[in-house]
């Protein structure tokens, strides 16, 4: 019989499959390729007047929109969303509307001419986390922008256009709903029992073991009890904070070793999958909070989201995340 599972932050349900259980083989699709194609690349070292110009870049000594980089962030050519002008909230009847006010940023993380993160040295990804960091500070003073997210597109299936190895931020006037959703639900369980739900969830899986992927002093990999995808794997920190700009240069350390290690297994097993992966904090001009605990969430694209799906907000996950887990546990790094 499959399962119906109820994830405990947002009381989303999940239908786990157990009797037609897909394995890694199982999946029909494309896998992100892994030569250059040899076309223009924008982002490439020499190329900088062919990106807008750039608003944070590590680099020794050399000028702005030079080359002499390590990593380059500037905004998206064609943002989804535009950073000068008024809110201008107001209601048309029982509509509202708000000019698209926002920040739409592009991180190249490396000068290299590479299609993966996974890739990069530690070092370079380590550069990547703390960009995050530095332009979410940065972003923050802008107090119209409410929400950052943080986030990776790998292959074309899971909307990546270009292939020098890139991620990108989107700020929003908005805390979106999904967001909303979990925070409350967050919130919730802590004025229940005082406690960080997330918290609570680090300490049963890692005592259980059976959706844990890889474990350090400072990090947890697993796949979620409820997961609505198959190899949906999340990466969340030990250490109870709410936003991720407050994320040490230790933590960053470690992280660039997990997140790398965690790409790595799932490259192995799905023969490098399209992926996108998010980061999830908490909305930007809130303080500090005991109840929400920031998080990465990676989501290999191998199924396609269906009409019952849409019509319900209800998910069917074929692989139960066990088995992924013991899938990419027992796949190594190498
Ligand atoms: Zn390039
Ligand atoms: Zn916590």
């Amino acid at each position: 019989m499959p399962e119906l599972r109820k994830d405990p932050i947002t009381d989303r349900w999940v239908i786990i499959s157990t009797d037609r259980v897909r394995r890694p083989s199982d999946f029909v699709r494309e896998t992100t390729p892994v030569r250059p194609s040899g076309r223009f690349c924008p982002f490439c070292p020499g190329n900088e007047s062919k990106t807008p110009p750039e608003v944070l870049a590590y680099r020794d000594g050399s000028g702005a929109n030079q080359p002499g980089w390590s990593l380059r962030v500037f905004p998206n050519k064609f943002p989804v969303l535009g950073i000068e002008g008024d809110l201008e909230r107001e209601g048309e009847g029982m509509f509202d509307k708000m000019q698209g006010i926002g920040a739409h940023e592009v991180v190249v993380e490396t000068p290299e001419h590479v299609l993966s993160i996974t890739e990069l040295a530690e070092k370079s990804i380590e550069r990547v986390l703390w960009a995050f960091r530095d332009r979410v500070n940065d972003l923050k003073n802008d107090k119209r922008l409410r929400y950052i997210l943080l986030f990776k597109n790998e292959g074309e299936a899971a909307g990546a256009t270009l292939e020098h190895t890139h991620s990108q931020l989107i700020a929003l006037p908005v805390v979106p709903k999904r967001v909303q959703e979990e925070v409350e639900g967050a919130k919730n369980y802590y004025d229940f029992k005082e406690r960080c739900m997330f918290c609570d969830l680090i300490r049963q899986e890692a005592k259980s073991g059976e959706r844990v992927v890889i474990e350090t002093d400072r990090f947890i990999v697993l796949e979620p009890y409820a997961a609505r995808f198959p190899f949906e794997t999340w990466i969340l920190p030990k250490q109870h904070k709410s936003h991720y700009e407050d994320t040490g240069s230790q933590q960053l350390e470690n992280l660039a070793w997990v997140l790398k290690s965690t790409l790595r297994k799932l490259e192995k097993v799905l023969e490098r999958p399209p992926y996108n992966f998010l980061i999830h904090t908490a909305p930007l001009q809130e303080a500090a909070n005991p109840y929400f605990h920031w998080h990465i969430e990676v989501i290999p694209k191998l199924t396609r989201v269906a009409g019952f799906e849409w019509g319900t907000g209800f998910y069917i996950n074929p692989t139960p995340p066990e088995e992924s887990a013991q899938f990419l546990r027992e796949a190594g790094l190498g």
